[in-house]
């Protein structure tokens, strides 16, 4: 293996011990305690880890976390009623709603409604729209993970080619606005489903993003010698193993740098969430993002 491993985990520790002192500082300056409300519906199991690891990382950082577990058939309007509570609510700062919902529930009214200054998930498309226009609020959390994780490395992307795969809303669509934000300045092509002889777009790429859900997509003959991977994607195998979209021992071969699966881009989700509600909390009180 040849390829510098992008350690997201250790990361993670690092940033999230940053985001505990600037919490206590909040607290002891103004006065002010960050909090987070998480809505979670149904008994999905995977949405249930989730839920529960973003409260104890919040929890952990000395933010308020409350959790809002509702029965698998609430209903659009019950749901819509906790989220406009949560939007008045003066002690939360971050609203989540974690998805998928049930099949019976629209996510897309439920995202409109949430307070743009609370939006930390950064899924209404409004905030989304900002960030396309180049005057962004609230970054996605698993892109501004990417994000991080290249700006820690020293992998700079003025001017590199970027090719990310996938361009869900969640992911490849506001990763690519990033990208090509000034300051930034990436020249970005977003690669899917459709996107003809995948292989020859990737083997452009100073850096590589893979976030397709499609485990072992892109193997050693799809990445340039030296190129920076970023492996989004977590699949299941049959066994129960957590697996990216990137065939990591092939690919490590050949590349300059890359994430692992797990340990790579996961934990950075989870403190970019933190990120977030901590912006969140300080640009209520008008107080300086940063
Ligand atoms: P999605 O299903 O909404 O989107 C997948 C995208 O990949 C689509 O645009 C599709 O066109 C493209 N795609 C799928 N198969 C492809 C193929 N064979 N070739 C080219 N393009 C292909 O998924 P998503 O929500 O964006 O998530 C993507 C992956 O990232 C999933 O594995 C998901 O679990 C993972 N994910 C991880 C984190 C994390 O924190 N690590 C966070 C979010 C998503």
């Amino acid at each position: 293996m040849s390829a510098r491993i992008l350690d997201g985990k250790e990361l993670a520790t690092r940033v999230r011990a940053r985001i505990t002192d600037d919490v206590a500082r909040l607290r002891a300056e103004h006065d002010v305690v960050p909090g987070l409300a998480a809505v979670l519906v149904g008994s999905d199991p995977a949405s249930q880890v989730y839920v529960g690891m973003k409260h104890r990382a919040c929890e952990a950082a000395g933010m308020v976390s409350r959790q809002i577990e509702l029965a698998e058939d609430t209903s659009q309007e019950d749901l819509e009623r906790v989220v406009s509570e949560l939007n008045d609510d003066e002690e939360i700062d971050g609203i989540l709603v974690q998805l998928p919902l049930p099949d019976h529930l629209d996510p897309q009214p439920v995202q409109e409604l949430i307070s743009l200054d609370k939006d930390v998930d950064a899924l209404n498309p409004y905030t989304a729209g900002r960030l396309a226009v180049g005057d962004p609020t609230f970054f996605s959390c698993t892109p501004y993970g990417v994000l991080e994780i290249l700006a820690d490395a020293e992998i700079d992307t003025a001017g590199a080619e970027v090719v990310i795969v996938g361009r869900s809303n969640l992911v490849g669509r506001p990763l690519s606005n990033m990208l090509t934000l000034k300051g930034r300045d990436a020249t970005v092509t977003v690669a899917h489903s459709r996107t003809r002889d995948l292989a020859a777009v990737c083997r452009r790429a100073d850096v590589l993003v893979a976030a397709a859900g499609s485990a072992g997509l892109v193997t050693a003959d799809m990445v340039r010698e030296g190129a920076t991977v970023i492996d989004v994607g977590t699949n299941r195998t049959d066994e129960g193993k957590l697996i990216g979209d990137v065939d990591f021992d092939g690919v490590a071969e050949v590349a300059g740098a890359i994430t692992p699966v797990p340990g790579g881009v996961g934990p950075m989700t989870v403190t970019m969430l933190l990120q977030n509600t901590l912006e969140a909390a300080r640009v209520r009180r008008g107080l300086p993002r940063r």
